[in-house]
Order: C-alpha cells, then sequence, then structure tokens
C-alpha cells in the first residue's frame, strides 16, 4: 500500500512482534537437526536452563511450539477444572481476551475493573482482590489470572502486590500471570513474587519471532495439575517436564526457533538483564516526553505503572488514530499498534521494546511527529526535540553484572 518504493528498512514499532535482530536471524538459520539425536539434547538443556534466569526461576519452564494463545490456555488447562471460579482482572484487551478463553474452557470467571477506559488506564487494583478473595471463606475461587504488562494499554500491574493480596487474604488460589509482552524488556521475578504460573511468548522482549512461548510453573501449580481435569493432551506438562530433564520434548519441537532462543538469551545475558530493563525504562521515558511535548495524552493514568515497553497515545476528541496510523505506514513505512476494543480508533500505541536503542526510537518518534502534522493533530511543540534533549542529558545506567 506505499506510495512510494521502499528502501531502507521497514520500522516494526508495533509492541510485538518486535524486529528480529540479524543474529538471530543468522542463528536461526542453521540447518535443522535431528530432534532426537545427541547434539539436540545439548541445545534442549541450554535453552530450558537460560530461560529460567530470564524468568527469574529455580523451578521448570515448558516452552511449546505455539503462539501466546496456546501457553494461555496451557497455564488454566493445566491447572484448573470444569466450573472452576477464578478471579480476573480487566485490564485492557487482552485482559479481556483471556477471561473469554476461560469461558468457552468452562471456566467460571469473574472479572474485577472499572467502567468505560477507566481501569483501561490504570493497573490492577490489588485491594479489590484481597477484598474480593476475604469475601469467599470456602475458597471456591482457585485462581487469581492477571496481565503484568497489558499490550493493548501500556499499563504494567504491579505483581508483589497481587501476591501479597492473596496472602493477606489469607486465600490458597493460584497466581497466575500473563508476561507476554513484558518478558525480558520489564523486571519479572516468577519465584520472588510468588507466581504459580507465568505465561509468555518469543515475539516481543526475547526478540525472536513469534512461534515460541513459555509456563513458568511453581510446585504448588505442578501439584494442582495432578487433579485439574480440564481435558489436555498438547498442553499437558507433565510429559514435557520428564523429557525435558534430558533436554528433549515429547513431540517434534521448533529447532530453528530455539537456536534463535540460544542466541537471545546470549544476547540478552551480555547485556545483562538489568541493563536491559534499565535501557528500556530509558527510552520509554524519552518517549512519554515526547508525547508530552506534542500535547497528547498518555493513555497509562498512572506514573507508577508506565509501561517500559510501549507507549499508548491517545488522540484527541475527532481524530481517527488507524488514519493517523494508516498515513505513517504510507508515507514513512513505519507500523504502530492500533488502539484495540475499547480503544479501536482513538489511540495508536508505539513500541519500544526488544533491539531498540536511541537512534532507533528517535526515527520512530520522527515519524510520528511527522505523521502527526500531516493527519492535521495539532502539535505544541517538537516530541523529538524533547525526547532528544532527555536522551543526550541521560546516559544509558550501567548495572554491573554479576559474574
Ligand atoms: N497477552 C498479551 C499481553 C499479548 O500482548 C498477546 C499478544 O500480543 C497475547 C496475550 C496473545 O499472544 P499471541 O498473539 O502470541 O497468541
Amino acid at each position: 500500500n506505499l506510495n512510494f518504493h521502499p528502501s531502507g528498512r521497514h520500522f516494526l514499532q508495533i509492541p510485538g512482534p518486535s524486529p528480529v535482530p540479524d543474529r538471530i536471524l543468522r542463528a536461526i538459520s542453521y540447518p535443522t537437526i535431528d530432534h532426537r539425536g545427541p547434539e539436540f539434547g545439548a541445545l534442549g538443556r541450554q535453552v530450558l536452563a537460560g530461560i529460567r534466569k530470564i524468568f527469574k526461576t529455580d523451578q521448570p519452564v515448558i516452552i511449546y511450539p505455539a503462539s501466546g494463545t496456546g501457553a494461555w490456555e496451557a497455564a488454566l488447562s493445566n491447572t484448573l477444572s470444569p466450573g472452576d471460579n477464578v478471579l480476573m482482572f480487566e485490564t485492557g484487551h487482552f485482559a479481556t481476551l483471556w477471561k473469554k478463553m476461560a469461558e468457552s474452557l468452562g471456566i467460571k470467571p469473574e472479572f474485577l475493573g472499572q467502567p468505560g477506559i477507566e481501569g483501561w488506564r490504570r493497573g490492577v487494583q490489588a485491594d479489590r482482590i484481597e477484598a474480593r478473595l476475604r469475601a469467599d471463606p470456602q475458597h471456591l475461587i482457585k485462581a487469581v489470572c492477571v496481565v503484568h504488562n497489558e499490550t493493548s494499554t501500556g499499563v504494567t500491574s504491579n505483581i508483589a502486590a497481587v501476591r501479597k493480596a492473596i496472602d493477606a487474604a489469607g486465600h490458597p488460589a493460584l497466581l497466575l500471570v500473563d508476561t507476554i509482552s513484558g518478558l525480558a524488556s520489564a523486571d519479572y521475578q516468577h519465584d520472588a513474587w510468588g507466581v504459580d504460573v507465568t505465561v509468555s511468548g518469543s515475539q516481543k522482549g526475547l526478540m525472536l519471532p513469534p512461534g515460541l512461548s513459555f509456563n513458568a510453573i511453581s510446585a504448588k501449580a505442578i501439584n494442582a495439575s495432578k487433579s485439574a481435569k480440564l481435558p489436555r493432551s498438547f498442553w499437558d506438562w507433565t510429559e514435557i517436564i520428564e523429557m525435558n530433564k534430558t533436554g528433549y520434548w515429547p513431540y517434534t519441537p521448533s529447532t530453528n526457533l530455539l537456536y534463535g532462543l540460544a542466541e537471545a538469551l546470549d544476547m540478552i545475558f551480555e547485556e545483562g538483564l538489568e541493563n536491559v530493563f534499565s535501557r528500556h525504562q530509558r527510552l520509554a521515558e524519552a518517549c512519554r516526553r515526547a508525547v508530552r511535548a506534542w500535547g497528547l495524552e498518555i493513555q497509562c493514568a498512572d506514573p507508577a505503572v508506565y509501561s517500559p515497553v510501549l507507549t499508548g497515545v491517545m488522540m484527541p476528541d475527532g481524530i481517527d488514530a488507524d488514519a493517523v496510523r494508516r498515513t505513517i505506514y504510507e508515507r514513512f513505512d513505519m507500523s504502530l499498534g492500533a488502539g484495540l476494543g475499547k480503544m479501536k480508533g482513538r489511540m495508536f500505541r508505539i513500541g519500544h521494546l526488544g533491539d531498540c536503542n536511541d537512534l532507533t526510537l528517535m526515527a520512530t518518534l520522527a515519524g510520528c511527529e511527522m505523521g502527526l502534522k500531516l493527519s492535521g493533530v495539532p502539535v505544541k511543540a517538537s516530541g523529538v526535540s524533547a525526547a532528544m534533549d532527555y536522551l543526550a542529558s541521560h546516559t544509558v545506567p550501567l548495572v554491573v553484572k554479576a559474574a
């Protein structure tokens, strides 16, 4: 649809899939090997050990050859039974989709949230989860499910606070968390936060193409899986955990994506995981400064939970955000995220995750600024200048890496 012949690279600035670095693309291009042979076992053991460090867990992490949606289903079907009550929190479009999935699997989700779009501008309210669990003395609620980084809005929820809320209520519900778009971009601590199942995917902070997804699990989740009655076969953890002990899978795994994962883990550990997080925080702050300079509103209304992964930009009344995105795509060959669900046409989303640096972000913001002006959006001041000033005066805070 471009009205010119594109040269240079396409700017894929949606909040995932994120651009795949050349190093990873090259790794993925190695010849496929026998997934039952000795070489494969070494690869399997390497990625299974490495991915645990990303989730900050000593417990098993399951890797599925599937998109994130598959890992959502795996989390529910391994731990729950038909008719089970679960508590979910409406943070945005992805929380809504996970709830729909729960319903289609025969689980009974209760959706906490706020009317209109208000709840889509803030994170999970842990105090409301605590109050609801306190009102369940019979422990009918079997799980609390929340989205850590709501990709539809650019709001990151405080998972440690949700854990605290469950403990304060003295409730035995499992804690299931989706960090599909948060992992390897925003700090995440599966073990320290007492999460029972963490769901994630390959195509965001891990800088891989879509096609791998994850369940990090706890001993309590494994225990729950022994009595969980939802039908499952492909998603069942039991045989995978057993075969993973030697680096293999019960079926044919995505060998080439696992090469890519090994390379991605090397890249992340070379930079240092904490450095990856601070790089994301810094780029996100520069992006927010640009949005404020334009005089536009950031979708996330609570600075305590700004996402380091993406920024949601709300359009003034009467402006169709999809038309602005279309102009930017057609004129500058850049993809931005659309407003989803309740936010359709009202916002666009700028991804600043994964293989992203100062100049990637500056080019992205320049494309946005030119596109806003071309679309007739009143722009107060240069966001590009505001972001440049911030980046130039704030060097990357390097955290010393552990040996
Ligand atoms: N959950 C979140 C927070 C997401 O961002 C996405 C995808 O963007 C999904 C779930 C669904 O994952 P997938 O599209 O890989 O199936």
